[in-house]
């Protein structure tokens, strides 16, 4: 095992709480350089919190003309999102139904904005005090990018919301300085787009946000969480994603990363998996008959509500069975007996 992996992490295969992780410099030249994604499954750019589903963009205003559009991939957070609830996948990838910003998902992205950006500075500056003088500037940005956000404190004249919800932005930046140590971290990648395609077609994508690479070439995989840690029985759900992660790093390299590791920044917790490749070819087996069932579905029409306690963070409810509502009309052509059923 190579000493500057966290050796106090779990062991290889299972899945553990560690104390700070220790650095992992130089980076990987041969890592594809990062992109913003397109098209269908334009992973959400905002983290959510632990316990809510993760977003998708809002798109455009209201009447604004949306295409439709067959699903040509999957993200983590589409592939969640179809494991949820059919029906929302449906709203999310096809119908392309725009949502709202929420304060937390909106905030993740503001986090995660700064927690990138600090890596700019050499790193010996890469301080707590550095970092939290990032988020004016960041909040600006983002602004300017998704105008959309400003809804969010469009009933705040006096700004006491958004101070609030700035100051809470601080205490997670402040919060990563006691989990990990930016000063002897030199990431390989940071918000790193990576597009993998399985031998079956299937093209898997999404944003790592973090990839550190040792001098010996193992790689760790790393996420920032704005929400808390999940209960020990929910970490399988939370590793789905870093699991994805690596199959897409384990298909373009070759490579299966050493170390997959969750930094709960609304807890100050890390949760570290070590996995081997039968975790790898187990979760393409899932990812494969979740397409089969994807396609099913696109192919009938028929995408079925499942609801559960995150209805309650659904923006669709207006439009779903299960509270009344009334899909639009499929927009794709149906191929398969059984359609349009929801
Ligand atoms: S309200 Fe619930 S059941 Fe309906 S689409 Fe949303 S997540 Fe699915």
């Amino acid at each position: 095992m190579d000493s500057s992996i966290d050796e106090a992490a779990a062991q290889p295969g299972g899945a553990g709480r560690t104390p700070p992780a220790t650095p992992l410099p130089a980076p990987d030249p041969a890592m594809p350089a990062a992109t913003e994604p397109a098209g269908e499954a334009a992973p959400g750019t905002a983290p959510s919190p632990a316990t809510a589903p993760a977003p998708v963009p809002a798109t455009g205003g209201a009447g604004e003309e949306r295409s439709a559009v067959a699903p040509a991939s999957l993200s983590p957070s589409r592939a969640s999102d179809f494991m949820q609830c059919p029906l929302l996948y449906r709203f999310r990838v096809i119908d392309r139904l725009p949502e709202k910003p929420s304060e937390a998902a909106t905030r993740g992205t503001l986090v995660h904005a700064v927690l990138e950006r600090l890596f700019d500075a050499p790193a010996g500056e890469r301080t707590a005090p550095r970092a939290k003088a990032l988020i004016p500037g960041q909040w600006d940005r983002l602004r300017e990018s998704r105008p959309e956000v400003t809804e969010l404190f469009a009933d705040d004249p006096e700004g006491e919301r958004l101070a609030g919800w700035l100051a809470e932005a601080e205490r997670l930046v402040e919060r990563w300085f006691s989990l990990e140590d930016p000063t002897r971290l030199e990431p390989a990648e940071r918000e790193l787009f990576v597009e993998a395609e399985l031998e079956s077609g299937l093209r898997l994508r999404g944003i790592i946000d973090r990839v550190d690479v040792a001098p010996t070439g193992e790689v760790r995989i790393v996420d920032y969480k704005t929400g808390k840690a999940p209960r020990p029985e929910y970490a399988e759900g939370a590793l789905f994603q870093m699991k994805f992660y690596a199959l897409v790093v384990w298909r373009l390299k070759r490579v299966v990363p050493r170390r997959l590791q969750l930094v709960y920044l609304g807890s100050g917790d890390v949760l570290t998996y070590d996995p081997v490749l039968a975790d790898l070819e187990r979760v393409e087996r899932k990812l494969h008959a979740l397409w089969e069932a994807i396609e099913q579905a696109t192919r009938s029409g028929d995408w079925r509500p499942r609801p559960t306690k995150l209805c309650g963070w659904c923006d669709h409810q207006a439009h779903c069975p299960e509270f009344g509502g009334t899909p639009p009309p499929y927009p794709l052509p149906v191929t398969a007996p059984g359609a349009g059923t929801v």
